[in-house]
């Protein structure tokens, strides 16, 4: 799937112009990635995607429709959404919060734990690990329960908002790894938002470079970028 933000702007309540006449095309099956520096507005982009932020004025569109005519709530059960801090429910087992989903859309408790096990394996996280509770994994761990749950929905989108900012260096790039091989085989439309441009260069097939309120500094390819 597709998406294009069409001349998006956002001002908050308090004046803030966060993103000011933003247009871009995210086609689909490939990775965006959104660069720029704290407080440019990137956030509040990918929010607009799932609507937990809705535009001031102009459009964001899925495939050509405008989400402003999706419920919330049935945007985000096909929209996968996954941040820094992981958000995993801290009372729940791993394998539970994989299976939240799966769940919510109607599967048996045996289906949704099978499928929970199966996205245990694509994002490389040991079965043993099932029955732990989240504050029991590693940072790097936590994460990849959360690309998990993000996957649980098997959303044609996949929102990523600086999904391995709070883990170290090392982890950080075993991460990055496990998502171009999940790419390689899933093939999901990727908005991933990041202050780093190494990560930027190894995750996207376009990256889009933004200033303040989302000005668009540049974009293009990561080899276009760097010759820039
Ligand atoms: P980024 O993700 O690039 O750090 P954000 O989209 O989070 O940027 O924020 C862009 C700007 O909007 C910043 O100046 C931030 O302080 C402001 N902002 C974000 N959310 C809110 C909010 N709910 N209310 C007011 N200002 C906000
Ligand atoms: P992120 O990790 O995505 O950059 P932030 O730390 O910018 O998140 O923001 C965390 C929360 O606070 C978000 O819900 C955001 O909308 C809100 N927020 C950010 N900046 C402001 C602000 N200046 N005023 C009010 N709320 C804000």
């Amino acid at each position: 799937m597709a998406i294009d933000f069409r001349k998006v702007t956002k001002t908050y309540p308090d004046g803030t112009v966060a993103v000011d006449e933003f247009s871009l095309h995210v086609p689909s099956h490939t990775c965006t990635v959104l660069l720029g520096s704290s407080g440019c507005g990137k956030s509040t982009l990918l929010r607009m995607v799932n609507r937990m932020v809705d535009p001031t004025s102009g459009a964001v569109l899925i495939d050509e429709a405008d989400v402003a005519t999706t419920e919330p709530v049935a945007l985000r059960r096909r929209i996968g959404y996954v941040m820094q801090e992981a958000g995993l429910l801290p009372h729940r087992r791993v394998v539970d919060n994989i299976a939240t989903v799966p769940r919510l859309k109607g599967a048996s408790t045996a289906e949704a734990h099978r499928r929970a096990h199966t996205l245990m394996e694509i994002v490389g996280l040991d079965s043993a690990l099932a029955r732990r509770y989240p504050r029991q994994l590693s940072g790097g761990q936590q994460q990849r329960v959360g690309v998990a749950r993000a996957l649980a929905a098997d959303p044609n989108i996949l929102l990523m908002d600086e999904p391995f900012g709070a883990v170290d260096p090392l982890v950080r790039v075993e991460l990055q790894r496990e998502l171009q091989r999940i790419q390689t085989e899933l093939r999901k439309t990727i908005l991933f938002v990041t202050h780093d441009i190494d990560e930027a260069l190894t995750l996207g097939d376009q990256i889009v470079v933004l200033k303040k309120s989302a000005e668009v500094a540049q974009s293009g390819t990561p080899q276009e970028i760097v010759e820039a």
